[in-house]
C-alpha cells in the first residue's frame, strides 16, 4: 500500500471556477451558496474529525435542487474539472497509476468520493475528497466512509504510516500443500487508533480473505517454477536470492504491505520444505 499525492490547489477557488463554467440554470443555483461551500470546505480540510461526527450535510435534504446541482458539478463535465481528471494520474506515483490503493489488486479506473456524495454533495468536486479506486472497491465502499463517528477506510492522502510493515504472511504445509495466510500486526511506529483504522479498512473490504485466495491460487505455479530450478541444479542460496530480489522489487514499488511481495518472502523462507515436496 502506498500514499497518493494530493494536488495542492486552491479548492474553493477551483469550485468557483467550475461554477462559472456551468450553464446558466446551474449557475443561478450554485452562485448564492458559494460562501456556504467555503465553510463546508474549511470543515473538511481543517477539521476532518468533526466532519466524521457531523450528523448530516450542510445542505439539508429539502434543498434537493441545490444537492442535485452540487452532484452535477462532478457528473456533468466542465473544462476545469475535465482537465483535473485528465491530469490526475500524472501527479501520482507509479504504484497508484497501476493499482487501486484501497485493495492493491485491481486497476483504479474510477475516482472514489471518500466522503460519499449522496450524503455530502457539497464535496462532490473537492479534490481532497477524490481518490483513485477500482470498480469493486468503489462499489463495496459505497457511502460507508464512517462508522460510530470514525473513518472506516484509510485515507491515502492523510494516513501517512503506510511505510511501516503491518501485513505479514505465514506459510504452512498441510498434507504437502503450501498454504499462505495473511494477518495484521501492529508495528511500534503505528499507534492504537491508526491500527484500529487499518483493521476496519481490511475488514470492510475483506482484504485478508482476498489476499489469501489470490496468493494460494498463485502458490502452486510458483512452487513448480522453484522445483524446476531445483531439478536443474540450482542451489537454495541462489534461488533464495532470486526470490528476495522479487520481494524487494515489489516492496520498493508498492510498499512493504503489498500482498504479492509476501508470496516471494514466504517462498524464500521455506525452500527446505519445498525441496521435500
Ligand atoms: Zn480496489
Amino acid at each position: 500500500m502506498v500514499n497518493c499525492n494530493y494536488i495542492h490547489l486552491d479548492e474553493y477557488q477551483f469550485f468557483r471556477i467550475v461554477v462559472s463554467e456551468k450553464k446558466h440554470k446551474s449557475r443561478i443555483i450554485l452562485q448564492p451558496i458559494c460562501q456556504r461551500i467555503e465553510q463546508a470546505y474549511l470543515t473538511y480540510l481543517n477539521d476532518f474529525d468533526s466532519l466524521c461526527g457531523q450528523p448530516e450535510s450542510h445542505f439539508a435534504t429539502d434543498d434537493q435542487n441545490i444537492r442535485t446541482a452540487l452532484q452535477k458539478c462532478y457528473s456533468s463535465s466542465t473544462n476545469s474539472f475535465t482537465q483535473f481528471r485528465a491530469n490526475y494520474y500524472n501527479h501520482q506515483p507509479p504504484a497508484v497509476r497501476d493499482l487501486c490503493p484501497y485493495c492493491m489488486i485491481d486497476t483504479p479506473y474510477t475516482l472514489d468520493h471518500y466522503v460519499g456524495q449522496t450524503e455530502f454533495p457539497e464535496y462532490s468536486i473537492l479534490t481532497k475528497n477524490l481518490l483513485p479506486c477500482c470498480f469493486k472497491c468503489n462499489q463495496q465502499k459505497n457511502e460507508t466512509w464512517r462508522s460510530n463517528n470514525v473513518k472506516t477506510f484509510l485515507n491515502f492522502y492523510d494516513d501517512r504510516f503506510l511505510q511501516y510493515p503491518f501485513l505479514i504472511a505465514d506459510m504452512q504445509f498441510i498434507r504437502n500443500i503450501a498454504i499462505l495466510s495473511f494477518t495484521l500486526i501492529q508495528p511500534a511506529e503505528i499507534n492504537n487508533l491508526q491500527f484500529a483504522l487499518i483493521n476496519r479498512h481490511f475488514s470492510a473490504l475483506g482484504l485478508l480473505e482476498k489476499y489469501n485466495k489470490k496468493s494460494n491460487n498463485r502458490l502452486s505455479s510458483e512452487i513448480k517454477t522453484i522445483q524446476y530450478m531445483m531439478g536443474d541444479g540450482w542451489i537454495d542460496a541462489d534461488i533464495r536470492a532470486q526470490l528476495l530480489a522479487r520481494y524487494n522489487g515489489f516492496s520498493i514499488q508498492y510498499g512493504p504491505n503489498y500482498w504479492e511481495c509476501h508470496i516471494y518472502k514466504a517462498l524464500a523462507d521455506h525452500l527446505t520444505e519445498i525441496r521435500l515436496l
